[in-house]
C-alpha cells in the first residue's frame, strides 16, 4: 500500500481547519499543531456578535469592499465565493439566512454548534489535532519545529501551510510571534497594524462622562477621499463602530502622516440649502441648542458633538450652521492599539506568495487567513478571505500531492 502524503498545518483557526478538511477528505494524512489548548478561539469569539460569516452583495460590490485587494485573494474569493461558505455552513448542519444589512450568519446566531460539528468531520477524517503546540521556526528540510509539552516536535511533510493567523487580540492564540520566524527565514512580512479598531479622539471630559456608550446614528464620515455612511459608537476615548472600522484603511495612512481628521455629517440626508430652511423656522429667543434638536432633528450626541468640534465658533446663521452641522471636522489623536482590534493588516508581502499562497522560495509551503497582506472591514469579508485563501492553498497543496480535492458543491456567486 503506497502511503498517503503527509500534511502539516500550523493554526487551528478557520483558514488551517478549513484546508485540513478538503486535504483530509481528498486522501491526506493531515497533523494540525496549535498553541493553544482548545482550536479556534477567535472564530467563537467572533460567534459571540452573531458570527457574520460573509456578506449578500453582488460580486463587485463584495470586491470593492476589500481595500488595495491582492489579485491572489481576489482570484481565491472568486473561486470561493460567499455561497460556497454559506454551503459549507449549512453542509455542517448550520444554514445561514441574511440579516436586514446584507450580512450572513448562521441560524443559530453563534460559532460554537457549527465549530462543534466540524471539529467531529476531521475527527472522522482522521485529522489529528494537537494543542499546546507552538511553531517556533524551521528545522533541516524546510521543517516545522514545535514546542510542545512533552518538549520540541519536528514534524516531516510532503507539503505545509502556515495559518496562524494576524496579531489582534494576542489572548486567542494570534499573536504574530510568527512574523521574526519567517523573516529570518527571509520571507518577507510586512508589519502587523491595527484593522476594524477605534481611533481616539480628543474629547473633552464632559462629552465623554455624558455620552460614552452613545450611538452615532446614520452620518456619514469621511476621511480623505473615502466617505462611508453608517453608525459609529461614542467610547470614553473616541470612537468605534462599523462606519470607523469601515475607515481603518485610511485612518491609519492618516494618522500615520501625521493628518488624521474625521469629517462628519450629521444629517447626510438633507442638502445644506434644506436644513437651513428648515433651521431658519425657529423662533426668535431660542436657545441654539433648542434649534439643533427640534429645527435640525439632531440627537442629543450628534448636538454634543457639533460643540466639541466648533466650540465657541459654532455660527447661528441657518445657512453656516447648516454648513457645520454636514461639515463638522474633528481632530484624530491616533488609533486604539493592536491588541483590542478585530483584525490586523500586514502580514506575507503579495509579492513573495503564488496563486495558491506557495512561498517563494520555499516550495511545498503555503500560507492561508489573515497571516497574508490583505485587509478588510468588517461585514463578514475577514472570514470570507479566510476561508477563500484556505481553500485556494489546499487546492494548490492538492496539486503538488497528486490528489484531487472534492468538488464545490455550492452554485456560483
Ligand atoms: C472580536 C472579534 C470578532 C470578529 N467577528 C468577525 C465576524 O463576525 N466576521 C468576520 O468575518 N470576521 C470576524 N472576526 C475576524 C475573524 O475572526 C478572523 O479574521 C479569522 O479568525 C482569521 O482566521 P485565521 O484562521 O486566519 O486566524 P485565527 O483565527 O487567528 O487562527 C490562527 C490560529 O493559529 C494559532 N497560532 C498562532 N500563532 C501560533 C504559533 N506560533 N504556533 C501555533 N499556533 C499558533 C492560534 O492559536 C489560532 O488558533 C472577528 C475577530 C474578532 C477579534
Amino acid at each position: 500500500m503506497t502511503e498517503r502524503p503527509r500534511v502539516v498545518i500550523a493554526g487551528a483557526g478557520p483558514a488551517g481547519l478549513f484546508a485540513a478538511g478538503l486535504l483530509a477528505e481528498a486522501g491526506a494524512s493531515v497533523t494540525v499543531y496549535d498553541r493553544m489548548a482548545s482550536p479556534a478561539r477567535k472564530f467563537l469569539l467572533a460567534g459571540r456578535g452573531g458570527l457574520n460569516l460573509t456578506h449578500s452583495e453582488p460580486r463587485e460590490a463584495f470586491l470593492s469592499r476589500y481595500p488595495d485587494l491582492p489579485r491572489q485573494v481576489r482570484a481565491a474569493i472568486e473561486a470561493f465565493p460567499p455561497s460556497a461558505l454559506r454551503a459549507f455552513a449549512a453542509s455542517l448542519g448550520q444554514p445561514t439566512f441574511v440579516g436586514s444589512s446584507g450580512r450572513v450568519f448562521p441560524e443559530a446566531f453563534k460559532a460554537s454548534p457549527m465549530l462543534r460539528a466540524w471539529l467531529a468531520r476531521l475527527g472522522g477524517f482522521g485529522v489529528t489535532l494537537h494543542s499546546q503546540h507552538r511553531f517556533v521556526g524551521f528545522a533541516e528540510k524546510g521543517r516545522l519545529r514545535f514546542e510542545g509539552p512533552e518538549g520540541p516536535v519536528v514534524a516531516p511533510h510532503d507539503v505545509a501551510l502556515l495559518a496562524l493567523g494576524g496579531a489582534s487580540w494576542p489572548r486567542m492564540g494570534s499573536d504574530g510571534a510568527w512574523t521574526s520566524i519567517l523573516a529570518s527565514a527571509g520571507i518577507p512580512v510586512r508589519p502587523l497594524v491595527a484593522s476594524n479598531t477605534g481611533v481616539d479622539m480628543a474629547w473633552s471630559a464632559g462629552f465623554a462622562d455624558r455620552f460614552a456608550g452613545t450611538p452615532l446614528k446614520a452620518v456619514t464620515l469621511a476621511i480623505g477621499d473615502k466617505r462611508v455612511r453608517g453608525e459609529a459608537m461614542v467610547t470614553a476615548t473616541g470612537l468605534e463602530g462599523g462606519a470607523i472600522y469601515a475607515l481603518s484603511a485610511a485612518l491609519r495612512e492618516a494618522v500615520a502622516n501625521g493628518m488624521g481628521s474625521l469629517t462628519v455629517d450629521l444629517k447626510p440626508d438633507l442638502a445644506v440649502a434644506d436644513l437651513a430652511s428648515r433651521l431658519s423656522r425657529a423662533r426668535a429667543g431660542d436657545s441654539l441648542s433648542n434649534v439643533l434638536k427640534k429645527q435640525g432633528g439632531l440627537a442629543p450626541v450628534a448636538v454634543g458633538m457639533l460643540r466639541e468640534g466648533w466650540g465657541a465658533s459654532l455660527p447661528r446663521e441657518p445657512e453656516a450652521l447648516a454648513g457645520a452641522i454636514k461639515g463638522l471636522v474633528l481632530p484624530v489623536a491616533g488609533m486604539r492599539p493592536l491588541d483590542r482590534a478585530i483584525s490586523s493588516a500586514g502580514g506575507i508581502d503579495r509579492a513573495a506568495v503564488s496563486e495558491a499562497f506557495e512561498i517563494d522560495g520555499h516550495p511545498g509551503l503555503f500560507a492561508a487567513g489573515e497571516m497574508l497582506d490583505w485587509d478588510a472591514p468588517t461585514g463578514g469579508y475577514l472570514l470570507q478571505a479566510t476561508f477563500a485563501t484556505a481553500a485556494a492553498a489546499a487546492r494548490g497543496m492538492a496539486a503538488r500531492l497528486g490528489l484531487k480535492l472534492p468538488a464545490a458543491s455550492a452554485p456560483a456567486w
